[in-house]
């Protein structure tokens, strides 16, 4: 298993880690399967979505804002109830195929590690899982 390291910056933003990923799978030396990333943290997660234009991520981040705000009627005492309900909503976990040695991404396409809760210093887990057979 592979961990990155992540160093969150602010309360809330989503992390490029595409280049960190890749890394991890070139590291392997397997060059045909599943990059497994697994976050361990109740309030934060992982997705995959659009890294080119970077207003992309500002507006899921603006718009879970909306939905799930930071200040609201939550019981959980430890005063960041919106970041686990966050973290459920994005989820912890994000299989990335990966061919040749390379990540099967689309061209917009980049992997995100989604801080709710931060500043922060963050890992994400990768598990890479070599393909059975060539498929
Ligand atoms: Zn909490």
């Amino acid at each position: 298993m592979i961990t990155i390291e992540v160093v969150t910056q602010k309360r809330q933003e989503f992390v490029d880690i595409t280049s960190r990923v890749q890394a991890a799978v070139g590291e392997s030396g397997v060059s045909e399967g599943i990059a497994y990333l697994y976050c361990p943290h109740t309030t934060a997660g992982i997705c995959i979505n659009e890294n080119y234009d970077p207003t992309v991520a500002e507006d899921v981040l603006n718009k879970l804002e909306e939905l799930v705000p930071v200040s609201g009627a939550y019981r959980h005492a430890e005063g960041n109830a919106a970041a686990h309900i966050k973290s459920c909503l994005i989820g912890v976990t994000q299989p990335v195929l990966f061919s040749s040695g390379k990540l099967v991404l689309g061209t917009w396409q980049g992997v995100f590690f989604c801080e709710f809760d931060g500043p922060r210093r963050r890992r994400v887990l990768v598990r890479i899982i070599p393909a059975a057979q060539t498929a």
